[in-house]
């Protein structure tokens, strides 16, 4: 288990003081000239050193990401976008940041836009979080006050902005390129890609999209070396990492914990068990809504990161973990899955326009039983032709779901067509 001197958000759950003077108290804001005046290649050397993967749910290498970004300007601005959008169902562990923690965020977009050579970073946050949006722009108003931001930004001869930009509560502006265009005042829709945001971006200028937690950790991984980040968790998926636990645990919670903690480890420690016991335990989601489902028994030894959940067929995602026991209906809980997708789907594309639509109809009809055996085949066929074909990842989303569903729980549906073909519905409903 993560030792409390190991923890990066040591504020996580609000029970200290959250402003400037209770941060700086817990070790922020603790030399960050010197940090930035050791240099551009300095940083990002660092952060590649300590092995990061991005948190936002595709595990990027941070450090090489930044690395992208281009050397010398050609004349345009280069921007950092923060992305606070959060909107993926079962995910809660950035708003903690940023309603408990602020100014490891704001430190953390200092440094990492420096490494970019940018002097202005935008943060986008989520519509539905008003409370995080008050908490985090107090933050950066003390922050300004205090010249940690601005002109010399800390003293570090570096010039540096930070904006706040509130969304209005679309989950596709959790997609980078969709939310670059939101920001920039149209319609959040997804671009085309390439080009890639570090080519053009916001504004058609270099950007890097990073998520909240990613950026709020850089900070203490500099100060404490690159070795200490990476001692955490196995080779190739190192660090802390902000778990999500909700659903069927006598404790659901967000905890800071090492990553390759096993699944059992992470439930027993942090959440009291599984509601009834192991035993009970049906399903887990690990990584967020748009990751497959796990059976029970295959997650009680799993490995939490992002190499050893595909070897049950699944992935980290977001770390947002989603149990479920025996009182759930799999079929149903996966259907009310594609009925988000279908309805967040921006229309853009045809295979994800018409396909979680489809797939959202099936699936209503597989709750009830009303289909045919070979409709199971036909849903995990039209999954194959929506994932891949579609401009962003929200088809992937939306296909991945039942996919894990068909996988994992054929045997289920098939009973239920059966039983509604021989008319034993009522009896299993009273099961
Ligand atoms: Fe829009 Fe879906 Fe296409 Fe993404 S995959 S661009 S959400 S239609």
């Amino acid at each position: 288990m993560l030792k409390d001197q190991d923890r990066i958000f040591t504020n996580l759950y609000g029970m200290h003081d959250r402003t400037l003077a209770g941060a700086k108290a817990r070790g922020h804001w603790d030399g960050t000239a010197k940090i930035i005046q050791n240099g551009r290649d300095w940083v990002i050397d660092n952060m590649k050193a300590s092995g990061l993967r991005g948190r936002g749910g595709a595990g990027f290498p941070t450090g090489l990401k930044w690395s992208f970004m281009p050397k010398e300007s050609d004349g345009r601005p280069a921007y950092l976008v923060v992305n606070a959008d959060e909107s993926e169902p079962g995910t809660c562990k950035d708003r903690e940041i940023m309603r408990h923690d602020p100014h490891t965020l704001i430190e953390g977009c200092l440094i990492a836009s420096f490494a970019m050579n940018a002097h202005t970073c935008y943060i986008y946050i989520r519509g539905e979080y008003i409370r995080e949006r008050e908490a985090l722009q107090a933050a950066i108003d003390e922050a300004y006050d205090a010249g940690l931001l601005g002109k010399n930004a800390a003293g570090s001869g570096w010039d540096f902005d930070l904006f706040l930009h509130h969304g209005a509560g679309a989950y596709i502006c959790g997609e980078e390129t969709a939310l670059l265009e939101s920001l920039e005042g149209k319609k959040g829709m997804p671009r085309m890609k390439p080009p890639f945001p570090a080519g053009a971006g916001l504004y058609g200028c270099p950007t890097t999209v990073n998520n909240v937690e990613s950026i709020a950790v850089v900070p203490t991984i500099l100060r404490r070396g690159a070795e200490w980040f990476s001692s955490f968790g196995n080779p190739n998926n190192a660090g802390t990492k902000i778990f999500g636990i909700s659903g069927h645990v006598n404790n659901p919670c967000v905890v800071e914990e090492a990553m390759s903690i096993s699944f059992e480890e992470l439930i027993e420690k942090h959440c009291g068990g599984i509601r009834g016991g192991w035993d009970n335990l049906l399903a887990v989601i690990p990584g967020g809504s748009s990751v497959p489902c796990v059976r029970g028994e295959d997650m009680r030894d799993a490995v939490m990161d992002f190499d050893e959940l595909r070897k049950v067929g699944s992935s980290l995602g977001t770390a947002a973990v989603i149990v479920m026991d025996k009182s759930v209906d799999p079929i149903k809980a996966i259907w009310r899955l594609s009925k988000f997708y279908k309805h967040e789907s921006c229309g853009q594309c045809t295979p994800c326009r018409e396909g979680t639509g489809w797939m959202m109809r099936v699936m209503d009809r597989l709750v009830k039983g009303e289909a045919e055996i070979e409709e199971i085949d036909m849903l995990f066929d039209v999954t194959k032709q929506v994932e891949g074909h579609t401009i962003c990842a929200l088809g992937d989303a939306a296909a991945w779901p039942i996919q894990g569903l068909i996988k994992n729980f054929r045997e289920e549906i098939e009973d239920r067509i059966k039983a509604q073909k021989t008319g034993r519905m009522g009896a299993m409903a009273a099961e």
